[in-house]
């Protein structure tokens, strides 16, 4: 995941996002391997394929890809089939009693806007309670990589404060902070409507939604 990473010589800096390959593309990978009856490492025989429907609407048809191998066939029938946009999507759920249905994304996604994870905190006090202990369980970096001798040399938070996610400034900007921001908002700069939304895009397989460069805040580095 691409963590918010505080160096010894307090530097910020962020771990490399690799969580959409290894979470959702691999996993997927070996299932269709399996459907089609080729797990790894059997060759496929050409012209044997799964088509795989992905739901990306008009308005996001730019993140509409192919599959990057032969075995897998990308449709996305919201754009070639319906022509349907997020709102046609909308009314439909709406119409299923599913108006509510959000954005899909990790629960611990570091790229969230204190927007985001508010809404975790006050709706959903058991996913709350779950990112809360997995942002502490991160903090000295990945099980395996301190296993094999490749400790972080530093810590790791889900927030871009870099502080623990339960103690995190996710409710108010402090007076530090709106002095750094301030010098922060050049042209260039974010506003703060960003640094409170994040990335709202949601993530899917195919669409991910670190693709969006998160902003630059006052709090470091976020690219
Ligand atoms: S939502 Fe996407 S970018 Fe964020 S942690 Fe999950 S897979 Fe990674």
């Amino acid at each position: 995941m691409p963590l918010y990473v505080l160096n010894k010589d307090g530097k910020p800096g962020m771990t490399r996002r690799q969580c959409t390959g290894e979470y959702k593309i691999k996993p997927i990978k070996k299932k269709v391997r399996e459907l089609l009856g080729y797990p790894y490492p059997a060759r496929i025989p050409r012209g044997v394929f799964v088509e795989q429907w992905v739901g990306i609407s008009t308005d996001e048809f730019h993140r509409a890809k192919d599959a990057d191998v032969k075995y897998m066939r990308n449709r996305h029938p919201l754009i070639t089939d319906m022509g349907w946009s997020r709102s046609d999507c909308i009314r439909y759920l709406t119409s299923l009693g599913l108006a509510d249905t959000p954005k899909s994304s990790c629960l611990g996604c570091p790229f969230h806007g204190n927007a985001q994870w508010r809404n975790i905190r006050d709706n959903s006090p058991q996913e709350w309670e779950d990112v809360v202990e997995f942002d502490a369980a991160i903090r000295k970096g990945n099980a395996r990589a301190n296993a094999t001798g490749n400790p972080l040399l530093g810590e790791a938070f889900l927030h871009r404060s870099r502080v623990p996610l339960s103690e995190a400034p996710i409710d108010h900007v402090t007076a530090a902070e709106w002095a750094a921001m301030q010098q922060e908002l050049t042209d260039s700069g974010p506003d703060l409507q960003e640094l409170e939304q994040g990335v709202v895009d949601s993530c899917s397989p195919w669409a991910c939604r670190g693709d969006v460069a998160p902003v630059q805040d006052d709090f470091g580095l976020a690219t």
